[in-house]
């Protein structure tokens, strides 16, 4: 029976330390959740900013759904393209600073959408080795070459860029590294793509609204703007809603809107979305006391965190792991927080390289200083 081998592989996953599961929330995503009945306060999610339940973005959705209604009933090029979508795409294009935005219905689908519309057999992607998940995915859909250099070494991007000869070049990177906090050396990167012809994919998922000017992501974070730069960014992160967009010259987003697959085969996302995201928009550009708070609490807990025998992984961004090494101790470490009321995920094999275990301790503008303080106490007290 099929089954029987399925049960296999589920049991030595498990033997291992790997096996995953499900919580539920039966509260709205942030800091104080309950989950599975127990209330906890929470580590984990990518809601940097604090928006996922904002009283002005659940008004605007509401809104949304009053106005253009539930389901957008077809692709967009079919008869699903509403104007809060256009709007939106119009919005997002100006505030990152690029002619033209598409928009997605997830970050996994832009990915996969991008670099397969963009480059295809007889090209070559060239991908860090802690790229995403959904961009090593994606790089194998598009049936190009695929190159893939050591976590942000330069020199080999430089070389492997510079055996390459023929057809398109495509260099993509996480902007900042979802499993590590680290920030991709984009202003070099850039430099070796103009050098050598090649362009930029740049997912910057974890970057937009909370790096850069007003929020504006990476490429403001170290000013950079380029042509040969393609642009990815979330809005269910940061944004607190859901979907992406991909912001690039007007010739790549109508390449994309002919050539990318998972735009053109896929129901466009309700309109609704895209109204509450106006108003997420708005709201990430006056952010910026959400972003000071959310440094100051980065701040607070590398500092609380120093002298513990697991170290924090060098980061300046929200995403701040603590690296264990082993499976089973990290499960553990995550199991006796969990006990102290306290959910921080346990990232394994094969999301990160095998020994590097790690609790990924993400924080939000909607931490407060206390908060900090209760996780950093608990640390502490484990560490005994
Ligand atoms: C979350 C994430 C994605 C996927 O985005 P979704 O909208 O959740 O599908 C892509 N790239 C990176 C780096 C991410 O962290």
């Amino acid at each position: 029976m099929p089954f029987s081998s399925l049960s296999k592989e589920l049991e030595t996953r498990a033997e291992q330390g790997l096996l995953r599961r499900r919580r539920t929330l039966d509260t709205p995503q942030s800091p104080h959740i309950t989950v599975d009945g127990k209330p906890y306060l929470a580590f984990c999610s990518n809601d940097y900013l604090g928006l996922a339940n904002h009283p002005q973005l659940i008004a605007a959705l509401q809104q949304g759904a009053q106005q253009w209604g539930v389901g957008a009933g077809a692709a967009h090029l079919v008869s699903g393209h509403f104007e809060p979508h256009h709007r939106l795409e119009h919005q997002l294009a100006a505030f990152v600073g690029k002619p033209a935005a598409l928009l997605f219905s997830t970050g996994y689908m832009a990915n996969l959408g991008v670099v397969q519309g963009l480059v295809g057999k007889g090209d070559t992607v060239f991908a860090d080795k802690l790229n995403h998940a959904s961009l090593n995915d994606a790089m194998l859909l598009s049936r190009a070459e695929t190159k893939r250099y050591r976590h942000g070494d330069m020199a080999q991007l430089a070389q492997l860029l510079a055996q390459t000869q023929s057809g398109r070049k495509l260099v993509i990177t996480d902007a900042v590294f979802s499993m590590d906090g680290d920030i991709a050396p984009l202003r070099e990167m850039l430099a070796l793509c103009e050098q050598h012809d090649a362009w930029l994919y740049v997912d910057d998922a974890h970057g937009f609204g909370v790096l850069g000017e007003r929020g504006c992501g990476s490429l403001s974070h170290f000013g950079i703007a380029s042509q040969r730069i393609v642009y990815m960014a979330t809005l269910g992160k940061a944004a607190g809603v859901s979907g992406a967009f991909v912001a690039a010259e007007q010739v790549v987003v109508d390449t994309l809107v002919n050539h990318a697959h998972s735009y053109v085969y896929t129901t466009a996302t309700p309109p609704a979305l895209s109204v509450a995201l106006s108003q997420s928009l708005e709201l990430i550009g006056q952010g910026e006391a959400l972003r000071v708070h959310l440094k100051q609490l980065v701040e607070q807990l590398r500092d609380g965190l120093s002298g513990l025998p697991w170290q924090l992984m060098p980061s300046d961004t929200a995403i701040q792991p603590l690296l264990i090494g082993d499976n089973l101790q990290a499960l553990k470490l995550s199991e006796s927080l969990r006990e102290r009321g306290i959910w921080v995920a346990a990232i394994r094999p094969p999301t990160v390289p095998q020994g590097t275990a790690r609790l990924r301790i993400t924080l939000s503008a909607a931490h407060s200083a206390v908060d900090v303080n209760q996780l950093v106490g608990a640390l502490h007290e484990l560490a005994c």
